[in-house]
């Protein structure tokens, strides 16, 4: 038989169009429909032309347990049943711990000796950092008081497809109930946890593929398509099992596509390839309307902007994203150690020991500044000063050079060596290095809860540039680090650099924080203290304000930032602001989405009862209007 052009033709087309729109996840094509709604009305689709931001008729505050409109136990009831179950009503893990009917010693024994990391993070209430929560039902053996839920969410829906998702936007949104999300709830300024609020819990939507061949616009090539809830580590075995790269968090149980992508996300192979929001071709999201939509430089492409670099929780739930992905990329570190030590104790062999303090932090400066070449080669430096007794210091640093070899990296450390040991630092080029693949299978272990808060500053590359500017950034790192022995706080500096053209297309038309695309260093405060207090925040701003005076019109990173950083909107958006807030307000006039520091949350603010301003242990109600009333 004679072929039909025309079949061949259209067969051509077809396979065209099957490899720009690769199948949906099964998890984004399980949805919402008229017949799932019924008569039952809370969880019909919200019009947002009926609505308007600034109407000054709407409630005043979010409906919150024990008000009048607080859904009724049949109307939850009903809510589960539409989710197919899915609804649950738990209670802090540590309860169990208290005196009352949940008390249990031998499970408080578990959660206090046995837990591990990954326990918490299936755990569907917990959440990492956990002051910001309000301290309410802290994990301890025979603890004094009771335990209450704080801010930690009434009901948590634990979503396993976008049905699950959209039922529940519309019912928080048609019940005017706080609406929080959680992915790993590793987020570090109380942004997934919420008192009296209902949370979608995204963990387990963990599908992933890979998609050897995807056309967008311009970009042609490799791409996985990532259900919201999956891990770092998750990725990492599945990158091992395919034999690509794409960018992943650095730690094993951060979220791939949730708050990390979102804000950033900076990783080993930022400077070479971009931030993990650069590499977003595509996204699923239900909006606050509880529509499924997709975003992408095309369609709904105001979203796409927003989605990527405007925060999380704001203008829609993520449910997917189809992110880049690249050949096997290898990567090989050398770390590097000083000691500033003044006990004769410590044994003259140690490596990088120095007795001396101008010596010693004209050594980290020395590789910092050495670190931008580590950069504009495509690497990247972790590192850390802690404070130790008596005002001494120990400096530990990890460059980590992807694509190099280990002959390459020693090469190219060693003048870095050469100068340390001009000013007498007794340090050795370390020569037996390894080159590991980025994407090596990884383990889901984390840290547990905790009380981890950052306060951070990208500090721009013209530091780096200019001689009188650089000692200025070094005296202040110093000054700050300093103070960190007294206050008990460490510094944490990460170098990358992804620039504008490292992000390439679409991520260079992104709403990123501009500070993002000229960053050297994202320096960085570390405070632990399970009791936050005005007092401390003060003491705080007093050392980031050094960093700041050196970086003036800089910005600061919101995954790794501070819920109290002055001037947030700038600090954390940039220019890129009044852009954002009108997105926020167009996509979403009835403030269903809201999580400290994110775009129109100034409107909004938490009626802590700790009167702990960065809290999520109160009511949510609008800023300013009724001040005063609780
Ligand atoms: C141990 C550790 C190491 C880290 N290392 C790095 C690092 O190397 N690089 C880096 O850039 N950051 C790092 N971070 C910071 C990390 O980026 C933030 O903690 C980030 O908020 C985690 O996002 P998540 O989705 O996993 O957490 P979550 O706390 O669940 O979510 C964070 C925020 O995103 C929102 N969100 C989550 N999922 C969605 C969704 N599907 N749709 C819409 N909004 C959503 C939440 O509501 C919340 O506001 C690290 C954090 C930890 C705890």
């Amino acid at each position: 038989m004679k072929p039909n052009p025309s079949l061949a033709f259209l067969s051509i087309i077809l396979t065209g169009v099957a490899a720009l729109k690769p199948q949906p996840l099964l998890s984004d094509s399980i949805q919402l429909t008229q017949q799932d709604i019924g008569d039952f009305s809370a969880i019909d689709f919200g019009d947002k032309t009926a609505v308007s931001p600034d109407d000054d008729n709407s409630p005043e505050c979010k409906v919150f347990p024990g008000d009048e409109a607080w859904p009724s136990p049949a109307e939850w009831a009903r809510l589960n049943t539409t989710l197919g179950g899915a609804l649950l009503n738990p209670k802090p893990s540590a309860a169990v711990c208290y005196q009352g009917p949940d008390y249990d010693p031998t499970q408080c024994a578990f959660l206090l000796n046995n837990a591990s990391s990954h326990y918490w993070l299936d755990e569907p209430l917990a959440a990492l950092t956990e002051w910001s929560q309000g301290s309410t039902c802290p994990l301890a053996l025979n603890p004094e008081g009771n335990c209450t839920r704080g801010g930690f969410p009434e009901y948590v829906v634990n979503a396993t497809n976008v049905k699950h998702i959209q039922a529940a936007v519309n019912f928080a949104r048609s019940k005017n109930i706080r609406l929080i999300i959680k992915n790993t709830g590793h987020d570090f300024g109380g942004r997934s946890v919420g008192a009296g609020s209902l949370s979608i819990w995204t963990h387990h939507l963990k599908q992933m593929e890979f998609i050897p061949s995807y056309e967008l616009g311009p970009y042609q090539g490799m791409a996985t398509h990532l259900g919201a809830g999956v891990e770092s580590w998750e990725e990492h075995n599945f990158m091992a099992a395919n034999n690509i790269t794409f960018v992943s968090p650095g730690c094993g149980t951060v979220g791939g596509v949730g708050g990390w992508m979102s804000s950033g996300g900076h990783t080993t192979i930022t400077s070479k390839v971009g931030l993990g929001l650069d590499q977003v071709l595509s996204l699923g999201v239900v909006t606050a309307s509880g529509r499924f939509v997709t975003a992408d430089p095309y369609t709904n492409s105001d979203l796409f902007y927003a989605i990527r670099g405007g925060g999380g929780a704001t203008y829609g739930i993520v449910t997917s994203a189809i992110f880049k992905a690249y050949p096997p990329i290898s990567v090989t570190s050398s770390s590097l150690s000083l000691t500033l030590s003044n006990s004769s104790n410590t044994p003259p062999t140690t490596p990088g020991l120095v007795t001396d303090p101008d010596t010693f932090w004209e050594g980290v400066g020395l590789y910092y500044r050495f670190a931008a070449k580590v950069l504009d080669a495509g690497g990247y430096g972790f590192s850390y000063v802690y404070p130790r007794a008596n005002n001494t210091f120990l400096f530990t640093t990890s460059s980590q050079f992807p694509g190099f070899t280990p002959a390459a990296v020693y090469s190219f450390m060693q003048p870095l060596y050469i100068d340390l040991n001009r000013i007498g630092i007794n340090v050795t080029n370390p020569m037996s290095l390894s080159a590991r693949p980025y994407g090596a299978p990884g383990i889901g272990i984390g840290p547990s809860p905790g009380n981890t808060r950052y306060r951070s500053r990208l500090l721009p590359r013209e530091n780096w540039e200019d001689d009188g500017l650089w000692n200025q950034t070094m005296n202040a790192i110093r000054k700050a680090t300093e103070g960190g022995s007294e206050n008990d706080f460490y510094f944490h500096g990460t170098l990358t650099s992804p620039t504008a053209e490292v992000a390439g297309w679409p991520g260079n038309e992104s709403a990123v924080n501009p500070a993002w695309r000229n960053n050297r260093m994202h320096a960085m405060l570390m405070d632990q203290a399970p009791r936050q207090s005005a007092e401390r925040d003060a003491m705080f701003r007093g050392y980031m304000d050094l960093l700041r005076e050196v970086s003036p019109g800089a910005g600061s990173y919101m995954n790794e930032g501070d819920p109290g950083e002055p001037n947030w909107q700038q600090a954390f958006y940039g220019t890129n602001y009044p852009r954002l807030l009108r997105i926020k307000r167009a996509r979403d006039p009835w403030a269903l989405f809201w999580a400290p520091t994110t775009p129109g949350s100034e409107g909004w603010a938490v009626r802590s009862v700790d009167g702990y301003a960065e809290s999520q242990n109160g009511r949510l109600c609008r800023a300013g209007k009724f001040d005063g009333e609780k």
